[in-house]
């Protein structure tokens, strides 16, 4: 099949060919069905070395963000994610390939019924969708291992950290509204400690944590 064969040449030339070594990221990727978190009128394009839109102003991420992102987070199969910005749910697939539980949460309630459905039909059954502000993180579910955020901000929100346990590791586009770096944030006995992955450009976090709506 086309999709297949297109997912392969993803992986192969703008992951592994561009230094991601986590085979659990890899193995993910070569997975997932990309081509299904898409719009319709975009499914060939899905595999392209390129954000897409996915409609409300919002975006699915470029397969090498999702893949750099993913391999930050050092993942084991028993940890417990969270994401904030479930947008496409592209981001949450592949996490649930790898770990045992995936949270996220959505502010968007178009992007958050459609993708609930998506799961649904997808059988990500080990994927748990919650509506609402997700700089405020998801208390009731918390500690988590890993925390990703798929949206850009000022500052990390202080309960997302709050909400990481020890050992934990979280990853989000942190700078001004147009253009951010990636920040590693790793929590230990001694404290948190920061380092960058680099520049990236995400749309906005928005929330009581985040930015004010426009
Ligand atoms: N992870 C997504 C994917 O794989 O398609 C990327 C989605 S997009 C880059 C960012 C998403 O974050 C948007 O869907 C947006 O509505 C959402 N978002 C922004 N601020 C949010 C917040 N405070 N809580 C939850 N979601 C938020």
């Amino acid at each position: 099949m086309k999709y297949d064969r297109w997912r392969k040449r993803m992986v192969d030339d703008q992951i592994v060919g561009r230094g991601i070594t986590d085979m659990a990221a890899i193995a993910a990727m070569e997975r997932v069905p990309r081509h299904l978190f898409v719009p319709d009128a975009l499914v060939d394009s899905a595999y392209g070395d390129h954000p897409l839109p996915i409609g409300e102003g919002q975006t699915i991420s470029q397969p090498y963000i999702i893949a750099e992102m993913t391999q930050a987070l050092h993942l084991d199969e028993h940890d417990r994610v969270l994401e904030i910005g479930t947008g496409s749910g592209y981001q949450a697939a592949v996490l649930a390939e790898i770990v045992f539980r995936v949270y996220t949460i959505e502010r968007n309630k178009t992007l958050f019924h459609k993708t609930r459905k998506l799961f649904d039909d997808l059988k990500y059954y080990n994927i748990v969708t919650k509506y609402g502000d997700g700089t405020q993180g998801w208390p009731g579910e918390s500690p988590f291992d890993a925390i990703i955020v798929t949206a850009g901000g000022e500052n990390i929100p202080q309960p997302l950290i709050d909400q990481l346990g020890m050992g934990g590791r979280l990853v989000m586009p942190v700078g001004g509204a147009m253009i951010q770096e990636l920040i590693l944030l790793e929590k230990n006995v001694r404290g948190v400690s920061v380092s960058s992955l680099g520049g990236c450009r995400f749309v906005k976090l928005i929330g009581r944590h985040g930015w004010q709506e426009d």
